[in-house]
C-alpha cells in the first residue's frame, strides 16, 4: 500500500493579533466568587490563555474566543457580555467575508480543522459554491475514517494527458507515445495571488510550501530569481503570450510550464515538445462563454493539462461575467465527456477557491484540482484591506514575514483544506479523490432541486389566476 500523505502541521502564531468578531466584556463589580467562576469552565481556556498584546495595545481574548456563549450564560450575575467587534465587520467583501478570512487565519495558525463553538451560523444556500449541497450519506460508517487512518483515502491527482486506449505491436511493444505524467498528492496546487505586498517574498514562501507539500506553484517566469531557483522541480514558470524561449535553460530543470492560451499556442507546444518530451505543458485560458469549444479544440490537439481560470470571485470574463466557476467548469466538464476526451487531459480550474469544500465542489464539478490563490496571502495575514493596491501601508507587514514561519502557515492551511477533503471524501464513501471528479450524483444543486421539485410544487394550478381574481 502507498504510504500515506502526510501533512506536518505545527502551531505558528500570528505575528499581528487577528480581528476578532467579537469583544468579551467582563467585570468584577458584584461578583460573588462563586466556587468555580464560569471563566475557569471555557472550553477553550480563553480566560486562561489570555495575555495583553503590546503591539494593538489590545487583550488577546477577543482572537482566543470561539463564540460558544458559555460564560454569557453562565455567569449568575450576568457579568459576562459580549459586544460586536466594529472593526471585524468591516472585514473583506460580500465574497471573501469576514468569516471566510477569519476561518482562514485560524487554519494558518493551528493546522486544525476549524471549530465553531456556536455551530454554524450561516444560510441554508447562497449563491455560487453554496448552492451545491454535498451528499454526507455515509458520515456515520466509521469504517471511512480518512484523517485517522482507518481507512486510507487517496487525495493524490495526475498532472498530464493520458492515453484512451494502448496499442501493442506484434512483439508485445507499446507502438504509442508514452505521456509524461506527474502524482500530486493532494488536488492543490498554488498560483500567484493578483494583490498583495512583498510578492517576491510571498513567491518564495510558495516555493519553499510547494516543496513541503510535494505539490506545484505557478510563477510568473520573469520573476523566477536565484533564491526560487532551488525549487524549480516545485515550480511551474508560467510564459505569457510570445514571452517563451525555448532555450531558456529553466526548461531542462523545470518539470512543468504553463503558457498563457493564445492562437498559435499549440504549435509552440509542438515546438517545446520536440525538444523537451518530459516537459508537462498546462495552458491557461480565461473561463468566458468559449471556454468550452476552446477547451474541446485544445484538448483535441493534444492538451496535456487545461487551466480555467476565473476573477477572484469565482466569476467567469467577458461574455461569462454573470456565469460562476461552478457552472463553467461543469459546461467543460461535460464538452469533454461528449467530445470522448475527458479522460485524455487534466483540467485544473482557478479564481475564487476560498475555502476547503470549494475544492470538493469544483471537483465534483468536473474539475481533477484546483489552483489557490487568495488564500495564500490570508495564511499570511493578509486582510484583503486592498491598501496595496492603492499604494498605503500593508496593516500586516506582509512582506517582511519570515520565509520559514510563511511557509509552515501555508503548510498548516493546506493541512487543513486536506483533513476536510479527508472528511468530505470519508462521509461520500470514496476511498479516493479521482473518483469523485464529475461525480454530480453526490451532490444536490439547489437550481436543479428549484427547477425540479420545489417549482412543480408550489407552482400555481393553471387558471388559478383568473380564480384569484374572480373568486365569484
Ligand atoms: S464565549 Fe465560550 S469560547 Fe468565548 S470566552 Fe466564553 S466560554 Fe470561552
Ligand atoms: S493586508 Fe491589505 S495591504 Fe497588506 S497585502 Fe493584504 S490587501 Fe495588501
Amino acid at each position: 500500500m502507498a504510504e500515506k500523505y502526510h501533512i506536518p502541521v505545527k502551531a505558528v502564531p500570528p505575528r499581528f493579533k487577528p480581528i476578532g468578531k467579537s469583544t468579551v466584556l467582563d467585570w468584577g463589580e458584584g461578583c460573588l466568587r462563586c466556587s468555580r467562576c464560569v471563566k475557569e469552565t471555557c472550553p477553550y481556556q480563553a480566560f486562561r490563555h489570555r495575555t495583553f498584546d503590546n503591539s494593538s495595545m489590545t487583550d488577546t481574548i477577543d482572537s482566543l474566543c470561539k463564540n460558544c456563549f458559555r460564560c454569557v450564560q453562565g455567569c449568575p450575575r450576568e457579568l459576562v457580555t459580549k459586544a460586536a467587534n466594529p472593526e471585524y465587520k468591516l472585514l473583506g467583501d460580500p465574497y471573501w467575508t469576514k468569516e471566510i478570512i477569519s476561518v482562514t487565519w485560524q487554519q494558518a495558525e493551528t493546522g486544525r480543522i476549524p471549530v465553531s463553538g456556536a455551530g454554524y451560523g450561516g444560510p441554508f444556500k447562497g449563491p455560487g459554491f453554496d448552492s451545491i449541497w454535498t451528499d454526507m450519506s455515509e458520515i456515520v460508517r466509521p469504517t471511512r475514517d480518512g484523517i485517522h487512518g482507518r481507512e486510507y483515502i487517496s487525495t493524490t491527482v495526475d498532472l498530464g494527458r493520458k492515453p484512451l486506449f494502448l496499442s501493442f505491436n506484434d512483439r508485445g511493444e507499446m507502438t504509442m507515445p508514452v505521456f509524461p505524467l506527474v502524482e500530486i498528492p493532494l488536488p492543490i496546487i498554488l498560483t500567484e495571488p493578483s494583490l498583495g505586498v512583498g510578492k517576491s517574498q510571498v513567491r518564495l514562501i510558495m516555493a519553499m510550501a510547494a516543496k513541503t507539500l510535494n505539490t506545484f506553484a505557478v510563477i510568473p517566469a520573469e520573476h523566477l530569481n536565484d533564491r526560487l531557483r532551488p525549487y524549480i522541480r516545485h515550480l511551474i514558470p508560467q510564459y505569457a503570450p510570445g514571452m517563451l524561449n525555448s532555450d531558456d535553460p529553466l526548461l531542462q530543470e523545470a518539470r512543468a510550464v504553463e503558457l498563457w492560451d493564445h492562437p498559435n499556442v499549440t504549435t509552440e507546444i509542438d515546438r517545446l515538445k520536440s525538444r523537451y518530451p518530459e516537459l508537462l505543458i498546462s495552458i491557461i485560458l480565461p473561463a468566458t462563454g468559449q471556454g468550452a469549444d476552446r477547451c474541446q479544440a485544445l484538448a483535441g490537439a493534444g492538451a496535456e493539462i487545461i487551466h480555467l481560470n476565473a476573477d477572484n470571485h469565482a466569476q467567469g470574463y467577458h461574455d461569462a461575467q454573470e456565469k460562476h466557476l461552478k457552472d463553467l467548469t461543469r459546461q467543460v466538464h461535460l464538452r469533454l465527456v461528449e467530445a470522448v476526451l475527458r479522460d485524455a487531459v487534466t483540467l485544473i480550474v482557478s479564481g475564487g477557491i476560498a475555502m476547503a469544500e470549494h475544492v470538493a465542489k469544483a471537483i465534483i464539478c468536473g474539475a481533477d484540482a484546483v489552483a489557490i490563490d487568495l488564500p495564500l496571502l490570508i495564511a499570511l495575514e493578509c486582510r484583503l484591506c486592498s491598501h496595496c493596491q492603492e499604494g498605503d501601508d500593508c496593516p500586516v507587514d506582509l512582506g517582511k514575514i519570515h520565509e520559514r514561519r510563511g511557509t509552515q502557515r501555508v503548510v498548516n492551511l493546506l493541512g487543513a483544506w486536506n483533513n476536510q477533503l479527508l472528511e468530505v471524501l470519508g462521509a461520500m464513501g470514496l476511498r479516493e479523490v479521482r473518483r469523485l471528479r464529475g461525480e454530480v450524483g453526490r451532490a444536490m444543486f439547489f437550481e436543479d432541486l428549484e427547477k425540479e421539485i420545489f417549482a412543480p410544487l408550489f407552482a400555481k394550478p393553471a387558471g388559478s389566476e383568473v380564480m384569484d381574481r374572480d373568486p365569484n
